[in-house]
């Protein structure tokens, strides 16, 4: 089963989150549980609790379905003592909102060198931040997501998220999610079923399908091995339709969230009815 979905907006209540996913017949989502351009937010309340659960139950959303995303302030491998303090702080906060949603997974980019200090030193640092986090909550799984590369960014090669994986202690509550956006930019190949075959047949060598916690469904602006982050619709782009409608067959992502963050919001609905339409036809075939 496939759970196909879109980052929908919490404006105005979490609830709105998943009645807004509800509209697009969405059987998934993804969303911030708090601003993701501002460090601090307010506690959550009880109310905001059980109105967002209460959302999720009426519009038959389990926590296997919803992938939140945290703030992109936030560098899990900043080189500055104070600066990656302040990272993990809030990172744990994010982590203690799912799990007082009720939530079990947190999708976050893994973090920057700022050119200050070694690729090893900063996935080291990711990974020990990671440990930290999870040392202090309890059932929710950090899932890291990879990159294009874009400036100093890491996680734009596999390696990076196994050398992350490899430096976590507790392997149960770390996963990764693929953006196929970030995927192509970053030089891994998209374009055919059979470049489709190639790229998760190297995924599956270097971090393994058993850490696949979610994917991100994006066709790319930017062009191949661009190390650019520019998103597009799906099928209106550089990657073309081809990829996503493998991705639909193959049932090796089945049962995570596979999320859209496609540049019109407006034709998301019609997004997730064609996905779900790729699918239905291998059953047939
Ligand atoms: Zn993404
Ligand atoms: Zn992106």
């Amino acid at each position: 089963m496939k759970f196909i979905g879109a980052h929908v907006s919490a404006s105005g209540g979490l609830e709105n989150a998943a009645i807004r996913a509800a509209e697009i017949n969405a059987t998934a989502f993804a969303l911030f549980t708090k601003n993701q351009r501002q460090w601090r937010a307010a506690p959550l309340t009880d109310d905001v609790i059980n109105s967002f659960k209460a959302a999720c139950q009426k519009h038959n959303y389990r926590p296997e379905q919803i992938l939140p995303h945290d703030s992109y302030l936030i560098n899990l491998g900043h080189p500055v003592e104070d600066a990656l303090e302040k990272s993990r702080e809030a990172f744990i906060d994010e982590m203690h909102r799912c799990q007082q949603l009720g939530l079990t997974l947190l999708n976050f980019h893994p973090g920057s060198h700022l050119k200050q200090i070694s690729e090893e030193d900063c996935l080291a640092r990711i990974a020990e931040s990671i440990n930290i986090a999870l040392d202090k909550t309890e059932g929710v799984t950090a899932v890291i997501e990879n990159t294009a590369g874009q400036g100093s960014n890491l996680g734009f090669r596999f390696e990076h998220l196994a050398a992350i994986i490899d430096g976590v202690e507790d392997k149960s509550r770390v996963g990764v999610c693929i953006d196929t956006c970030h995927a192509f930019a970053a030089g891994y190949d998209l374009r055919s079923a059979a470049e489709c075959e190639k790229t998760f047949a190297e995924f599956e060598r270097v971090v393994g399908f058993n850490y696949l916690r979610g994917m991100h469904l994006n066709d790319a602006k930017s062009a191949f091995a661009s190390r650019v982050d520019r998103h597009n619709s799906l099928g209106e782009g550089n990657i073309g339709h081809d990829a996503f409608r493998w991705i639909m067959r193959d049932n090796r992502f089945d049962g995570i969230p596979l999320i859209l963050e496609t540049i019109n919001p407006d034709i998301w609905a019609e997004e997730i009815a064609w996905l779900k339409a790729q699918q239905d036809q291998q059953a047939v075939a």
